[in-house]
């Protein structure tokens, strides 16, 4: 049976294990930490079939759980080497070497962040990156919004059915599109 390792135990690496493991392959998951999720405090409740509320870390760690009770294992390592030699992966770890006929990358991505004071203290406790996933916690708020492209405007739209007291700050930038919302141009240097 054709082994893959998936690195990667967030969302998209156990996810993708399960549909493996069911399709006749032998998954095999590295993951070193919980992912974007890590330090999310607040509960999660948006996702399909939670009965209760679940943390970040409550999240990760139930999906991990069902790839277990599946049958597929999963290890907690961090992948510092990749090679491949005649149609074969080895997958170099802190602690092991593995080898598979294929790897899968579901290692997350990097969320675009500001170089300023208070940023990292507040990510999470106030600061978040996302208004689909956040916007409900700050209904009826004044928020503070941070950009000046597309991105921004789409967010700024769907704030709006949320409150109505928002400000853009456009952190030095000149505004892509205008709005009626108030805008403050100038470069943020705290929070
Ligand atoms: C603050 C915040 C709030 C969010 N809220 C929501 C929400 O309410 N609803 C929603 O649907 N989505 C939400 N999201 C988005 C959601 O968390 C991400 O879309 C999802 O976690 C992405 O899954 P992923 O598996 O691609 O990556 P991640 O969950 O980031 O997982 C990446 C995995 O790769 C592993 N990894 C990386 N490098 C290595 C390495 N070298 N060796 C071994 N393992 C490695 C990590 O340990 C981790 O296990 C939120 C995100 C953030 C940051």
């Amino acid at each position: 049976m054709k082994r893959i390792v998936i690195i990667g135990y967030g969302p998209a690496g156990i996810s993708a294990a399960i549909y493996l493991k069911r399709s006749g392959f032998n998954p095999f998951v590295i993951g070193k930490d919980y992912g974007a999720l890590e330090n999310y405090p607040k509960p999660i409740d948006n996702y399909y079939g939670l009965t209760a509320p679940k943390t970040g870390k409550e999240l990760i760690e139930s999906g991990i759980e069902q790839a277990k009770r599946l049958g597929i294992e999963v290890v907690t390592d961090t992948v510092i080497a990749l090679d491949e030699k005649d149609g074969i992966f080895e997958i170099e770890t802190l602690f092991h070497t593995y080898r598979a006929n294929a790897v899968l990358l579901a290692t997350g991505k990097q969320r675009t962040t500001l170089d300023i004071p208070g940023f990292k203290t507040f990510r999470g406790k106030g600061i978040s990156l996302c208004a689909t996933c956040d916007g409900y916690f700050y209904r009826k708020k004044r928020i503070g919004l941070i950009g000046y492209g597309a991105y921004m405007k789409r967010e700024l739209e769907y704030l709006r059915r949320l409150t109505d007291k928002i400000t853009v700050f456009t952190h030095g930038h000149d505004l892509e599109n205008d709005t009626d919302v108030p805008v403050v141009r100038d470069k943020i240097r705290t929070l």
